[in-house]
C-alpha cells in the first residue's frame, strides 16, 4: 500500500489505471479505523481493481472546535490496517493540500440538509461534507465511492448532490456495522466512559421498540416514537432527535405506510452519538414485517439513477 500525500502525485498514480479502464473504488473517511470502515474497505476490495482510501480530518464540516481537536487519530494504526485488507493507496493530504490560500468554493444542497443532523449541527455541517466529497470525488474520479448507512442522512445528501452535479460515479452505501451488543461502530465511542458506553446501548434498543412495534401492526409515527423515547428515558438519554422520516427524502412521515427510516441522535455523557434503522411495515414484507437493515439494506440504498460502474478489472 502506497501513502500518498498530494493531489499530483495521485492523479499520477491513478493514471496509469484509468488509461487501463481498471475500476477505481474510493472509501473516504476520517480515520481511527474500527470494524465500519473495515468492511467498506473489504466491500471496495472485492468490487474494485483498485482501491483508494482517503483518510482526512475535515475541518469545515465540524461545528464545534473541541470535537475537532478531540477527534480520535490514530494515522499508524490506519494505515496498518488498511493495508492489511489490501488497499492500495491510502491517500492522506495535509490541510493545507486540501484548503489551500484563497480557497472560496462551497457545495451546499438546500432542503434535505436543513432537518436532523442539519439543524442540530448548522448548515456548515453538510456545506463541509458536500465540499469535501466532491473535491474527492474529483480527485480520485473513482468509478464508485463507498459510505456507511450508519450516517444516512448523510447519505442521501451525497446522492442528492452527485445526481444534482452529474457526477460520474455510482454510490454504495453499506450496511451499519455493530458491536455484539447492538452500538453501532464509530470513532466516538472511544470517548465514552465504562458506564456512558452501557447506557449507549439504549440507542439501538430503543431502534429495535420501534421496529418491533411497527411488525405488531403500529402505524402511528408518535406512538412508535413515545416507546423509543421510553426506552431512551430508561437510560437516563434525552435525544436531540428521534424521528420516522421517508427513507429517500428524510421528511417526517404522518402514517407508517411505506419503508421508513428511525433516525436518532443523543449526546451521552460528553459525547454525541447517531444511529438509524430502515423499516418497513409488515404488508409491505413477505408477511413479517422485517428490519431492512444490514444485508438486505445496501440493495434499497443503492441510487435509483447515476452511473452504475460499467468497468471491469
Ligand atoms: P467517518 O470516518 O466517521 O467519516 O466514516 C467514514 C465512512 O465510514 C462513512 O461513510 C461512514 O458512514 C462509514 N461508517 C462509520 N461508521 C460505520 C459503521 N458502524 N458501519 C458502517 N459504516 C460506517
Amino acid at each position: 500500500m502506497r501513502v500518498i500525500r498530494t493531489v499530483a502525485e495521485l492523479r499520477a498514480e491513478l493514471l496509469e489505471s484509468r488509461r487501463a479502464g481498471r475500476k477505481i473504488g474510493l472509501v473516504p473517511t476520517m480515520g481511527a479505523f474500527h470494524d465500519g470502515h473495515l468492511s467498506l474497505m473489504r466491500r471496495a476490495r472485492e468490487d474494485c481493481a483498485v482501491v483508494v482510501v482517503s483518510l482526512f480530518v475535515n475541518p469545515t464540516q465540524f461545528n464545534d472546535p473541541d470535537d475537532l481537536d478531540g477527534y480520535p487519530r490514530d494515522p499508524e494504526r490506519d494505515a496498518a490496517l488498511a493495508a492489511e485488507i489490501g488497499v492500495d493507496y491510502l491517500f492522506a493530504p495535509a490541510v493545507e493540500e486540501v484548503y489551500p490560500d484563497g480557497f472560496a468554493t462551497t457545495v451546499s444542497v438546500r432542503g434535505i440538509t436543513e432537518t436532523l443532523e442539519g439543524a442540530h449541527r448548522g448548515r456548515a455541517h453538510f456545506d463541509g461534507v458536500a465540499t469535501m466529497v466532491t473535491k474527492l470525488l474529483n480527485m480520485v474520479g473513482p468509478d464508485v465511492a463507498y459510505f456507511g448507512q450508519k450516517d444516512a442522512q448523510q447519505a442521501v445528501v451525497i446522492q442528492r448532490f452527485v445526481r444534482d452535479l452529474d457526477i460520474p460515479v455510482a454510490i454504495d452505501v453499506c450496511p451499519t456495522v455493530r458491536e455484539s451488543d447492538g452500538l453501532a461502530m464509530s470513532s466516538r465511542n472511544v470517548h465514552l466512559s465504562a458506564a456512558d458506553r452501557a447506557r449507549a446501548t439504549a440507542l439501538h434498543r430503543a431502534l429495535g421498540t420501534v421496529r418491533d412495534a411497527v411488525s405488531a401492526g403500529e402505524r402511528d409515527p408518535g406512538a412508535a416514537r413515545d416507546l423509543a423515547l421510553a426506552e431512551l428515558a430508561r437510560a437516563e438519554i434525552e435525544p436531540d432527535y428521534l424521528e420516522l422520516v421517508s427513507a429517500d427524502t428524510m421528511a417526517p412521515l404522518q402514517r407508517i405506510d411505506r419503508e421508513a427510516l428511525v433516525v436518532l441522535a443523543a449526546p451521552v455523557g460528553e459525547t454525541r452519538l447517531i444511529d438509524n434503522e430502515l423499516i418497513r411495515p409488515a404488508s409491505e414484507t413477505d408477511g413479517d414485517g422485517k428490519s431492512l437493515n444490514r444485508s438486505t439494506s445496501t440493495a434499497r440504498w443503492r441510487p435509483r439513477s447515476g452511473r452504475q460502474p460499467s468497468r471491469k478489472e
